[in-house]
């Protein structure tokens, strides 16, 4: 108890209201995370950011709390906008500004690609205050759901911002900014895993002034974790890895342990099903996941993984970064990463 009384009071110093110093509580978040406790002060004086931050860090509360905060003070419709490159990371956001906005009437909507654009409309007709989108969704209902506009948007935030700026969503989210208030009116953040020379140089020039945050060092993974290298014959590269997860999961039923996940990392869409049949058909609970799957079956793969009901995930890039699965216990590169960092960052 006086531990708790202790951890909410640390948040609160951090200047938040009590209405989402019980939010954090009833989230079981004891104190803030390094990267909310550098983040908050700086942004609830109202500066510009630019973060560095694994995955798992806590990064959404990061930006999320002071939004929310911002938002107590000065309601309005269409408040926030925060943009993701994929739909599931886009969800996860959401799912937070809904966890922690309802104490002080927050509403949100997650605009994302694969689902109704229909249901959507009709959330953004009872004008929300805060947007979570994928880039491309958001610029469809820009230009088809009449009556919505982003005029009156007073904060903006790029997750994992070097994808966002890079080459496969430069053009969409180039229109997006324009379409958005600059200079004074509007505060910016952006959080990446990776400082890239984009998110430098889109920095300098939308930015005022930005407080730069790093918490993990650049391409930095976890001090626990253990890196191996296996060299095999290319013919063999399945029954090696069959090998491989069959003897960790013999590890795990030796030690009685709770069965741990795996994920796996394939180069091409077609290949996931391929190797997850593979493996079911050996004995391995594996699914796959991939973006040539609907909407809903990404987000139903995702969940039975999160759930443990299938440990093995045998995906493309997809889910590498940004998303929020607790404890994957082994990594698989099944094929050498075009872009290591990509799979580095996560
Ligand atoms: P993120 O890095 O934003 O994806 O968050 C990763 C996970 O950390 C999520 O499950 C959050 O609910 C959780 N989390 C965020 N902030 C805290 C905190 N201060 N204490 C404990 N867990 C947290």
């Amino acid at each position: 108890m006086a531990a708790e009384e202790e951890n909410t009071t640390s948040f609160k110093s951090l200047g938040l209201c009590d209405q989402l110093v019980k939010a954090v509580a009833e989230q079981q978040w004891k104190s803030p995370t390094p990267i909310q406790a550098e983040v908050i002060p700086h942004a609830l004086e109202g500066k510009d950011l630019i973060a560095l931050s694994q995955t798992g860090s806590g990064k959404t509360g990061a930006f999320a709390l002071p939004i929310l905060q911002a938002l107590f003070d000065s309601p309005q419709p269409f408040f926030a906008l925060v943009l993701s490159p994929t739909r599931e990371l886009a969800l996860q956001i959401d799912q937070q500004f809904q966890a922690l906005g309802p104490g002080i009437g927050a509403k949100s909507v997650a605009l994302v690609g694969g689902e109704s654009e229909v249901q959507q409309s009709t959330v953004l007709a009872k004008q929300p205050h805060i947007i979570v989108a994928t880039p491309g969704r958001l610029l469809h209902h820009l230009t088809k759901t009449r009556g919505f506009s982003l005029g009156t948007i007073k904060y903006l935030v790029l997750d994992e911002a070097d994808r966002l700026l890079g080459e496969e969503f430069e053009k969409t989210t180039n229109e997006i900014l324009k379409v958005i208030p600059h200079g004074g009116e509007r505060r910016t953040y952006l959080f990446s895993a990776t400082m890239t020379n984009k998110v430098k140089k889109v920095a300098r020039a939308g930015l005022r002034n930005p407080v730069k945050i790093e918490v993990a060092s650049k391409y930095s993974t976890v001090e626990t974790l253990q890196q191996q290298m296996m060299s095999t014959p290319v013919q063999y590269k399945g029954c090696y890895l069959v090998c491989l997860l069959k003897k960790w999961q013999r590890t795990d039923q030796k030690k009685k342990k709770c069965q741990r996940r795996a994920m796996v990392f394939a180069e091409k869409c077609a290949e996931t099903p391929f190797l997850a049949c593979m493996l079911q058909n050996l004995g391995i609970k594996a699914i796959p996941l991939h973006g040539k799957m609907s909407q809903s079956e990404r987000v139903g793969a995702l969940n039975v993984f999160k759930a443990g009901q299938n440990n093995v995930l045998v995906c493309t890039n997809l889910p590498s970064r940004g998303l929020d699965i607790p404890s994957v216990d082994m990594v698989i590169n099944y094929n050498m990463p075009e872009n290591p960092k990509v799979r580095l960052a996560t």
